[in-house]
């Protein structure tokens, strides 16, 4: 199936009850049994919700893969990623991922045993180096978030299962759209669902998709036991959102290569951080694994004071100033003061990541308003 049909019509069933064409909101928290233990297959909301099944089930067909499980946040489906793991076992970690996801691993599960190991995976050769026999879990990000540096999903994986280590990547800046992760040889897929998948800027929800039954049967059993599950209005929300994934992608896809150009053209800005330029360095790899290059970029000033950036910050009447990312409305951010400031400054300056770095989360609005809004805003 192609993907217009696929975002559309993934894990949409007529209601059995009443025929509906949208899974209903079934806002219930139990289900009556007929005899104990003879049911329908539903007992009780935290282990089954027929909303959150729909969108499971669309979520695992999206991304190519056997089966979804939602979570109250990203975050939360990372959580329970970790919760697999033992005290001494080691993790592979991008350098420059998601501050929520640094602040996870180095804050709540550190204290707890679990090694972390950070390094730039944007040459899949320097993570073989790191593994030892107590390695089980390569955790990428690809685009990573602001730098939009690229990993090479493929190669990693290869790496990683000729050591019998699993790769979960943060998906979340590509969408299924873009990106399918295991259709390259990961074992697990995260999101953030509270971004494009959602769409629309009304939502925090996450997200893992994987094939393997146990894992699976693993992920399940924490996700029941922990607790972390969405609301069935959440799950509503996201399955009608995934119904337009694909256009809303190609537009944002369309608006971030016009501002990339643009920005790289402008007279008073630095450096452009976008995979779709020719010279970014793991562009080949970008065009091998990803569908187009999405509508997120970073970018320097060249008056690279914080004063200035602040400034840029403050102007813009279309790009609103706030974190997060992947709606309809566009959205500028300045990493090292919001996203990122649970990361150490001088790790944050090592990864390239600057005081006065500007991250665009391009909407779908007109192409041509948004470029005048940051034209006049940089002055
Ligand atoms: C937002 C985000 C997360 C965390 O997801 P929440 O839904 O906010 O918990 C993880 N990874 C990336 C890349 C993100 O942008």
């Amino acid at each position: 199936m192609k993907p217009a049909t696929k975002f559309i019509h993934a894990g949409a069933h007529p209601d059995p009850s009443t025929g509906a064409i949208m899974t209903p909101i079934y806002q219930t928290s139990t289900y009556v049994q007929e005899a104990p233990g003879v049911n329908k297959g539903f007992e009780y909301a935290r282990s089954q919700n027929p909303t959150r099944k729909a969108l499971e089930e669309s979520l695992a067909i999206i991304e190519n893969g056997k089966y979804g499980l939602a979570f109250s946040s990203g975050v939360a489906a990372t959580d329970s990623v970790i919760k697999l793991l033992a005290p001494g076992d080691e993790v592979i970690a991008a350098s420059d991922m998601y501050g929520g996801t640094y602040r996870l691993f180095t804050k709540i599960y550190e204290k707890f045993g679990i090694i972390f190991k950070y390094v730039d995976m944007h040459e899949a050769k320097s993570i073989e180096p790191l593994i030892t026999k107590n390695t089980k879990l390569i955790w990428m990000e690809t685009p990573t978030n602001p730098l939009m540096n690229i990993a090479d999903i493929a190669a990693i994986t290869a790496i990683a299962k000729a050591h019998q280590v699993l790769v979960c990547v943060d998906n979340t800046f590509a969408s299924p759209y873009l990106q399918n992760p295991l259709d390259l040889g990961a074992d697990l897929v995260m999101h953030s669902v509270t971004k494009y998948l959602s769409g629309h800027s009304d939502v925090i929800q996450g997200a893992l998709v994987m094939n393997d039954d146990s894992l699976r049967d693993q992920l399940y059993f924490i996700q029941k036991s922990c607790g972390a599950v969405p609301g069935p209005m959440d799950c509503f929300l996201v399955l009608r959102g995934i119904k337009t994934l694909h256009v809303r992608m190609q537009r944002h896809c369309e608006n971030g290569a016009m501002i990339a150009r643009f920005l790289r053209d402008h007279p008073k800005v630095g450096k452009v951080y976008w995979p779709g330029f020719a010279d970014h360095p793991n562009h080949d790899i970008a065009k091998n694994q990803m569908r187009d290059f999405g509508g997120m970029l970073s970018f320097e000033l060249k008056d690279d004071s914080v004063a200035n950036a602040r400034r840029v910050l403050s102007s813009t009447h279309l790009f609103s100033l706030a974190e997060s990312l992947g709606g309809v409305e566009s959205l500028i951010n300045h990493p090292a003061s919001m996203t990122h400031a649970s990361i150490p400054r001088e790790e944050r300056l090592k990864n390239g990541l600057t005081d006065s770095l500007i991250r665009l989360s391009v909407g779908i609005e007109d192409a041509e308003d948004l470029m005048e809004d940051l034209n006049r805003a940089i002055g």
